[in-house]
This record gives C-alpha cells, sequence and structure tokens, in this order.
C-alpha cells in the first residue's frame, strides 16, 4: 500500500508549485498576435518584472530557461577576450562562468566554497590586484541553487566602490527572486538575470535580463551580440515581434500575468515574509533531527547567510537518496536531489538532498513536506533525533 495518490507535492527548487490560477490562465485559446490583448498584456509584464527585480531601468524577455538567460546576459555584456571575474558559491557560479568561458571570455573565478557566502576581504584584495581594472563586469549568484548560500549583494556593490573598480555587476537571482529581497537599483546592480519557473511560478521557459543604463551604454559595442539574444530592441521594441525576437510566447505570457498579479496581490514585503518564516521552519526541523547525530545537519551553518527559497541539507549515505525515493513513493512528496556536493557516481552523493521553499508554498505545504519527511526517516530506520516536525510547527505558530 502506498499513501501517494492524492495531490502530489514537487518540492524541488524548479520548476516550483504552479497555482491553479497560472493554470487556468494558460486554458484557453490561441490568441491574435497582431493587436489587442496579448500587446498591452506584454507591456504590463515588462513593467512588473521591473516591479519585481526593483528597478525602474531596462528589461528583456527571452523564450528560454535561465541558461539562456545567462547566454543572454554574456553576449550582451561581453565582447571576445574581455575578462569577468567570477564569483562562485557552488554549482550555479560555476555553471555561469563555465558558459562565459566557453563564449570566449577570459574568465578569474575566487571559489569560496560550497558552505558559505562570498567573503568581502577575499573579493577586495582580487579587485585591489586588477591594477588596470581589466575585469569589465564581476558576476555572482544571489542564491545558489546548490548550496542554498545566500550573498550580500549590497556588499558587493560597496566592496567594488571602496576599492574604486569601475566593474559592471551581474547577478543571478533565478532562485531568489519572489522569494527574497532583492532590489536591483537600490544595491547598485547592473545586470540581473531571472526565469519563470522558481520564485514567479510559471512553467519554465521564460528568462529575463534587467540591465542598467550604465550596463546599456558600457556594452554598446559587445561583439559577441547576436540578433536573437541582443537586448536593446527587446528592452524597447518598435514592433510588437521585438519583444521576443519572432512570435510571441503566448501561453506563458498570460501564466505570467496572472502569476505577477498575484505577486501584486500579496505584495512583496508580505512574501519575503512568507519565505522566511518556511524557510526557518524547515531549519529548526533539521536542527531538532540533528541533535546528537552529527550525520544530519544543513549546509550552510549561519541563518544570515541561507536562502530563503531552498534548503540544502545532508543526511548521511545513502539515507539521503532512500529518503527522496520513499516520500516520493509512499507519501507523494518529490524533494530535491543535492546538486554539486558530491559527485553523482561517488557513494557520498546519496548523502545530500534539497528542500524547496519557493513561490506558491505555504505553510500546510511546508509542514506538510517535513512531516512526510520524519515519516520516512522513522519507516526507513533513518538515525535522527524526532521532533522536527514539533519544532517546525513551533516555528510556524511564532511566525
Ligand atoms: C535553476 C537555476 C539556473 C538554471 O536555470 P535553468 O532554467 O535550469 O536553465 C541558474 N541559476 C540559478 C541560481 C538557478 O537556481
Amino acid at each position: 500500500m502506498s499513501l501517494a495518490n492524492g495531490r502530489s507535492y514537487v518540492a524541488i527548487p524548479g520548476p516550483s508549485v504552479m497555482p491553479d490560477r497560472v493554470l487556468r490562465a494558460m486554458h484557453r485559446a490561441s490568441p491574435n498576435i497582431y493587436e489587442g490583448e496579448l500587446h498591452r498584456t506584454s507591456a504590463s509584464i515588462a513593467d512588473d518584472l521591473r516591479k519585481v527585480a526593483g528597478t525602474t531601468q531596462n528589461v528583456a524577455i527571452y523564450i528560454s530557461n535561465g541558461h539562456g538567460a545567462w547566454e543572454a546576459a554574456n553576449s550582451n555584456l561581453f565582447s571576445r577576450g574581455d575578462k569577468a571575474l567570477s564569483l562562485a558559491t557552488g554549482r550555479f557560479g560555476e555553471g555561469w562562468a563555465n558558459h562565459a568561458r566557453a563564449l570566449g571570455i577570459e574568465v578569474d573565478m575566487i571559489d569560496f566554497g560550497k558552505k558559505g557566502p562570498v567573503d568581502m576581504d577575499r573579493l577586495a584584495r582580487a579587485l585591489e590586484a586588477d591594477k588596470d581594472h581589466a575585469y569589465k563586469v564581476v558576476l555572482v549568484t544571489h542564491v545558489d541553487t546548490a548550496t542554498s548560500v545566500t550573498n550580500d549583494i549590497a556588499a558587493v556593490r560597496a566592496t567594488l566602490d571602496a576599492v574604486g573598480h569601475p566593474a559592471l555587476l551581474a547577478v543571478d537571482t533565478i532562485a531568489s527572486l519572489g522569494c527574497q529581497e532583492y532590489r536591483m537599483d537600490a544595491w547598485g546592480v547592473d545586470l540581473t538575470v531571472g526565469a519563470s519557473q522558481k520564485g514567479l511560478m510559471t512553467p519554465p521557459g521564460l528568462g529575463f535580463v534587467w540591465f542598467s543604463d550604465r550596463a546599456r551604454a558600457a556594452c554598446e559595442g559587445a561583439d559577441l551580440r547576436t540578433p536573437y539574444w541582443d537586448w536593446t530592441v527587446r528592452a524597447d521594441p518598435q514592433e510588437f515581434y521585438q519583444y521576443f525576437g519572432g512570435t510571441a510566447p503566448t501561453h506563458h505570457l498570460f501564466a505570467l500575468r496572472e502569476a505577477l498579479d498575484m505577486i501584486a496581490e500579496e505584495g512583496l514585503p508580505a512574501i519575503w515574509k512568507r519565505h522566511e518564516v518556511l524557510a526557518s521552519a524547515v531549519w529548526a526541523a533539521f536542527d531538532a533531527w540533528g541533535e546528537g547525530v552529527p550525520e544530519i545537519g544543513l549546509n550552510i551553518a549561519e541563518p544570515a547567510h541561507r536562502a530563503r527559497s531552498v534548503t540544502a541539507a545532508r543526511l548521511g549515505a545513502p539515507h539521503a537518496t532512500a529518503l527522496r525515493d520513499w516520500t516520493e513513493r509512499e507519501a507523494g512528496v518529490t524533494l530535491g536531489i543535492g546538486l554539486g556536493m558530491a559527485p553523482p557516481g561517488d557513494p557520498a552523493y546519496h548523502g545530500f538532498l534539497r528542500v524547496a521553499h519557493m513561490g506558491h508554498v505555504n505553510a500546510h505545504m511546508t509542514l506538510g513536506a517535513l512531516a512526510v519527511m520524519e515519516a520516512g526517516l522513522d519507516a526507513l530506520g533513518i538515525p535522527h533525533t524526532p521532533g522536527g516536525v514539533q519544532a517546525a510547527a513551533r516555528t510556524v505558530a511564532a511566525g
């Protein structure tokens, strides 16, 4: 017998749960793409995307996933042979840097490891050593989804300013936007990369690049820019098709319009707070399970450095894989794999997992996932200290 029948819950860091409202918004006939509603909808989406990212500047929309948004950013920022500095705090920081290298950009990477955020002293030393200001851009992830670390973006900007380095600041917010505080303009960010399928609650398939007027001017002659990725016309279209470099992603736009309405109705501060409380509940559960059990623990020790959208943790191999299998098979809850913590062929790989709490999630979903996990820990005889669910419930009760 399995207890999995009923509504399944995918607690992985994207694609995240799609709200029924978003699904319903897509359930309609193909629209007229030459005039009317779709044109108004697209303009309103661009306006609301700016609000979500905390900017009044430029936004370009792509039919792509997050990797495509990386490519959009790279091809507009750089010319062949340009130099960039990548601040890596996990798999996604490395991924963006490798994409840039493959395009012919010379990327120096500072690896801050998998257990914590960018260290500003180390960053300052690297910037000071770049006496000729060869680094055109600093690349950093806000939340690295693999390690579930949050980087302090305002502090990265302050470090650039303190050493007088003119590099542009480019930030990947794919796993944080619509989940935790992000303020592109206030934090001095020049380029923000986003995607539809995480905090923005829309199916995978839309990538976003917001860019500052400063980045637009500094990158005017970028010779990696190709017609499809060129942000110039997309951000300032004279003809409707130019928004998307061709046919509009019609149903994704209906979905995103609805999701942005939901975000506006709840309000960003309330959304950030909801994610904060749900994240804290997940942390409390792992802290309780790991009491006196050193194999169990959160990947990021310092709460201030943890993502509010996803939590990476260890259970000891092979328990994490066994638990993920159990929760899906027996209880209808799909948990995230550990990513980049150990190679897939390594037995240690089976010791890591991630729990996502991003986008359309509420207390019953997160508490339900944690309760199912505790049931699985019991059913599988995985060593742990009971009381994780109670600790999580107390955290929710305290708000
Ligand atoms: C998910 C994610 C990506 C990759 O997005 P895809 O849509 O899978 O291409 C990149 N960066 C971060 C921080 C992510 O969380």
